[in-house]
């Protein structure tokens, strides 16, 4: 009899608990953001005493004024703030960071395991900086498919992650993994581990990049700053393999993004179809005008072009094979980051974080500002654009009613400091609050 009692105690405990947990899912809790400035990104507009409105992780609605719902709902001051949709950096390195001579080594030292944690921190620091999405152009052993995974489950704290997995490079090109290694060591990597020759490898590699859960493609069309190799910016893949990248990823849904300097290499990506160059040094009038023509995103990366420039100076940092070319095409990018906006091509947010340090990536917007670009239009860079680059302008990229919750605020209006954007305030992702100073 007692256990019998006992056990309709816990029934009816239970029974208590879900009539409780039911109340409170529905009795209608919603937060309300007042916000001094609102940045919606749709356009150059600034709207001034708003109120966002957000039901769980949607954007249910703006008005005008501070307004508030029932004593149920939360209210948010941010009426010394700006507020904007979360910030998106389209070029990410997530699992490494360059932090000197010892870099080069990781790749003998450290082990998947190695990389798939230290991405834990990093991603991390990229979300308290205000980057609720990133493009990760480039890991080692598809990383950046498990980081994805944990943070979307939410198992660890980071930004939405729209990964390239391994990049895909030809024989001792930017990316091939084996590049600067003694004969002992050296492999023949293939289309599984990113590299590439000819047509049939091309697609193998594109729908291995599929089967490993990738969301985009990454190529490294010419030659690069940081690889062990003489050439920065020679071409590296014929037109037939970026034609077989291109057609196949289509297939699958994935847009492809291209590292490359040398402005051969990019005319034939550009002609390919390919989404986005990045870094894109040696661009001149001739490349804006196919940029423009094949709408062809721009993703300039002045920060890594700054920080290699920067690090180049110091002995011993770089392999003796490398340091003539940081020198060389580092303190090239801002220029041509000019030139590009000034001829009107379109431009997405960028860092290259992972040469430079993980949350940092506010710099970024400093550095487009010094060259020329208004800051209106560096912060649509890294929400609209970015948004239109992933594809993804129907859920993410601006604050309007019916997107993703994804916002952040800066104290006072980054449009007349820019610098504000170093010192993030608040940041919501899905609707949660991470930081709110
Ligand atoms: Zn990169």
């Amino acid at each position: 009899m007692l256990s019998q009692s006992k056990s309709l105690l816990k029934i009816s405990l239970v029974t208590l608990s879900i009539t409780a947990s039911l109340l409170t899912t529905s009795a209608y809790a919603a937060t309300y953001i007042h916000a001094g400035k609102l940045i919606t990104a749709d356009s150059d507009k600034v709207k001034n005493k708003v109120t966002v409105v957000v039901d769980g992780n949607i954007i249910k609605s703006i008005e005008s004024g501070f307004v508030s719902g029932t004593p149920n709902d939360t209210v948010i001051d941010l009426s010394e703030y700006t507020l904007m949709p979360g910030l998106m950096d389209m070029h990410t390195h997530l699992t490494f960071e360059q932090s000197g001579p010892g870099s080069y080594l990781q790749r003998f030292t450290l082990n998947e395991a190695d990389y798939a944690l230290q991405s834990v921190g990093f991603a991390k620091k990229t979300l308290m900086a205000g980057f609720t999405t990133v493009r990760n152009l480039g890991d080692s052993h598809n990383e950046t498919v498990a980081l994805r995974r944990a943070i979307d489950r939410g198992l660890i704290e980071g930004p939405r992650v729209f990964t390239a997995a391994k990049s895909i490079a030809t024989t001792g090109g930017h990316a091939d993994p084996t590049n600067g290694r003694a004969k002992l060591i050296e492999t023949d990597p293939g289309p599984k581990e990113g590299v590439i020759n000819g047509v049939a490898e091309a697609r193998k590699a594109v729908r291995q990049r599929y089967k490993d859960g990738a969301d985009l493609i990454k190529i490294t069309a010419t030659g690069g700053v940081l690889s062990v190799a003489k050439s920065g910016q020679n071409p590296q893949f014929m037109d037939d393999e970026l034609e077989a990248i291109v057609a196949t990823a289509k297939d699958y849904g994935m847009t492809v993004a291209v590292h490359a300097h040398g402005k051969e290499g990019m005319r034939r990506a550009i002609e390919a179809g390919v989404d986005s160059i990045e870094h894109g040094t040696y661009m001149d009038k001739d490349i804006f005008a196919l940029m423009k023509q094949k709408g062809t995103y721009y993703v300039p990366t002045i920060m890594a072009g700054a920080w290699v420039a920067e690090k180049a100076k110091i002995d011993g940092f770089f392999p003796d094979i490398v340091r003539p070319k940081a020198a060389k095409i580092g303190p090239l990018i801002q220029q041509t980051f000019a030139a590009a906006y000034n001829a009107g091509v379109k431009i997405a947010f960028g860092t290259d974080s992972g040469v430079s340090a993980h949350g940092d990536n506010g710099l970024e917007f400093v550095l487009m500002v010094q060259a020329g670009m208004k800051p209106i239009e560096a912060i649509r860079s890294a929400t609209y654009h970015g948004a239109a680059l992933l594809n993804q302008l129907d859920r993410l990229g601006t604050v309007e009613a019916g997107k993703l919750a994804d916002m952040v605020a800066v104290k006072g209006d980054p449009l007349t400091n820019i610098s504000e954007m170093q010192d993030i305030d608040f940041v919501m992702k899905d609707g949660k609050v991470y930081i709110q100073k």
